[in-house]
Order: structure tokens, then sequence, then C-alpha cells
């Protein structure tokens, strides 16, 4: 029963994420106008718009200009849902769930904002500082709390450092404003030392990864890498961060 409920929350969600995603780039207000059709931007009746079911049941195309609907949307509805019923699998109901919900949301709007238009949402990182904060505090207590706002603080100028080094070695942009702002979602989510580690490997999945995907002007979006290894170390929940256990 869980299991129904939490695919349609994911589904939702899903459905929300790739409608965001491509209007925060687009600068289109998230909250007005109503879902419309790209192409002929008639705006769509409420039966049209059910994530997952509209698309079978319209058969992939607009009810009005018979345009195709990209398979994109149902894409990001479905990984969504099928990624929060395995975050339930594994940690049931507790603040652990909520706290992959978070980064998985994060990493899903990050990663459509990031790969088609090359753009981190502001808005978007404060909101996930915000709401793992709260659940570092409720579930872990104060010391903890005060040790990933510290992490969250340290990964911002760490990667700022990395930048300036970056910039100067390459003698171009190295990294995006972004990518700086979202390791200060990522310290605060999963810590100072799981952060590093995560940089570590972010660098080393988007390296080969860049080879495929790179735009004419040679830029690879490496926001999603990073969130990929950092939920990656989360999940792994080794204890390598001895940094917290002084918060303790
Ligand atoms: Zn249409």
């Amino acid at each position: 029963m869980f299991y129904i409920i939490i695919f349609i929350f994911g589904l939702l969600f899903g459905s929300f994420f790739a409608c965001i995603g491509y209007r925060i780039p687009n600068k289109i207000s998230t909250i007005k106008p109503n879902s419309f059709c790209p192409k002929c931007k008639t705006e769509l009746k409420w039966y049209m718009n059910i994530p997952l079911f509209s698309y079978i049941f319209l058969k992939g195309k607009c009810a009005y200009c018979k345009e195709k609907i990209n398979i994109f949307y149902p894409l990001v509805e479905v990984c969504t849902a099928l990624l929060y019923i395995f975050l339930f699998w594994v940690y049931g109901l507790s603040f652990n769930f909520l706290i992959g919900i978070v980064l998985i949301s994060v990493f899903i709007i990050t990663s459509i904002t990031d790969f088609r238009y090359f753009y981190i949402s502001d808005r978007v990182i404060v909101i996930g500082i915000i709401l793992i904060l709260i659940l570092n505090y409720l579930s872990f207590g104060y010391g903890i709390f005060i040790y990933k706002v510290i992490s969250g603080i340290s990964m911002f100028f760490f990667m700022y450092l990395i930048k300036i080094i970056g910039d100067k070695l390459f003698k171009r942009e190295s990294l995006g404003g972004g990518d700086i702002k979202l390791m200060a979602f990522i310290g605060s989510s999963i810590g100072f030392i799981p952060s590093l580690f995560s940089i570590f490997l972010a660098s080393i999945i988007a390296l080969p990864a860049s080879l495929i995907i790179k735009n004419k002007e040679g830029i690879v979006p490496f926001g999603p890498f990073l969130l990929f290894a950092s939920i990656f170390m989360w999940f792994l929940n080794i204890d390598i961060d001895l940094l917290s256990f002084l918060f303790i």
C-alpha cells in the first residue's frame, strides 16, 4: 500500500520537477500560467496533465495540435517515482528516507537544468539547504546541525578556492558559480569529509563523460556529477566523517 502511495507521489513530484526544470532557466513563473503545450501554447485540461497516464492515453501527442510530447517528461516522472520507491525500500519511513528524498529531488532538478541549459537554480539550492538542515536538526540534534552548517559554509569556500586555482591554471573559467553554491548544499547534507570525497569521485566520473557530453564551447555540466557522487557517498554511509564526532 505504502509503495503505491509513494509511487504516485514520485510521479507527481517528478512531473513538478520536469516542469520547473524547464521553467526556471527559461524565466517562466513556476505558479502561473497552467501547463501548456510548448508548440501550440494551448493550456492543458487537468486530465491531460496527469503524470505518466496522460502521456499513455494521449499516445504521446498533444490533444490539440498532435505535436509529439517530449519522452523526457514521462521519463523524469518514472525515474523520480522509482528512486523514491528505492529509498523507501531501503530506509522505510524514517528521517533518512526524507533526507534521501531531498537529495534525489535536488539531483533531478539540477540534472535537468544543468544538462539542458547549463543552469543551476539558486532557489532550489537554498530550499534544499533549509530542508536538509531542518531534517538534520530533528533527527541528529543540535551538535550535528551546527556541524552541517559549518560543513556547508566551508565547502562553499573550499570550492571557491578550487575555482580560483583552476581559473589561473587553465586560463579560463574552470567552475561555474552554480557548482560553488551547490557545494554548500552538499556540505550541509553529507558533512565535510564525505564532501571532499564527492568532489574527487565526481571528477573521476565526469572525465570520461565529458568526452561524450560536451557542448560547442566545450563546457561540461559538473553539478549533476557532484550530486550523484555525494548521494553515492551518503548512501554508502561509511564512518569516514570523523570530524562529525566532535559535535555529537
Ligand atoms: Zn499542442
